[in-house]
């Protein structure tokens, strides 16, 4: 297998003098083009295109992972990655914004209580306009899923409705996903898949 190049449907692939057209292709004349988004495999001289691997747009409704880059008093800025299922190809990051209105029900006096810049969330895209795109982590199951001390950066453990840091004991606070419960999957679990973000 060469090529790994990712191709759209109506793209050139080759000729038919130099291939054999294969799965998810079409020829016109004598050339040979995509007929699906994937990736561009040949097989000695057989070409095809490999959809398997299917491609996610951003959509609203979508979940993401956050990493928090930057804090105003009014919104925080987020670096996101999609959360993909199993056949789904990985998609590059993208920014988004979290609005303090979509952080959590009810209103918030400091942003800073909910969320701080390093922090892992799990997030809901909600708009998408042009190249804007906010997020939302009002709803249950959306929030803080890692944070770092701020003093010391250790990962702060869940306690309750705080968080706490069993380093240096400064306790903070966070829109935690599920309420004043520690969820069960807490923990390192996500480790790995923010490890793009350290
Ligand atoms: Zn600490």
């Amino acid at each position: 297998m060469t090529n790994k190049k990712i191709v759209s449907p109506g793209e050139q692939l080759g000729s038919c003098e130099e291939f054999i057209a294969g799965k998810n292709t079409f020829t016109d004349k004598d050339d040979i083009y995509a007929a699906a988004v994937g990736e561009q495999e040949s097989f000695g001289r057989m070409i095809q295109v490999n959809n398997k691997k299917m491609f996610v747009l951003i959509t609203e409704g979508m979940e993401v992972y956050c990493i928090v880059r930057e804090l105003t008093g009014t919104k925080a800025f987020v670096s996101c990655i999609p959360i993909l299922k199993d056949n789904e190809r990985s998609f590059p990051d993208f920014e988004a914004v979290l609005p303090v209105s979509s952080i959590r029900h009810g209103y918030v006096e400091n942003i800073r209580d909910e969320v701080r810049i390093g922090d892992i969330l799990k997030a809901k895209v909600t708009k998408i306009e042009r190249q804007d795109i906010d997020v939302s982590i009002s709803e249950q199951g959306y929030g803080v899923i890692k944070a770092f001390c701020s003093r010391c950066r250790n990962i702060m453990i869940i306690n309750g409705n705080n968080l706490n840091c069993n380093k240096c004991n400064r306790i903070e606070n966070r829109k935690l996903p599920y309420g004043y419960n520690k969820p069960k999957d807490q923990g390192d679990r996500y480790g790995s898949k923010y490890s793009k973000f350290r």
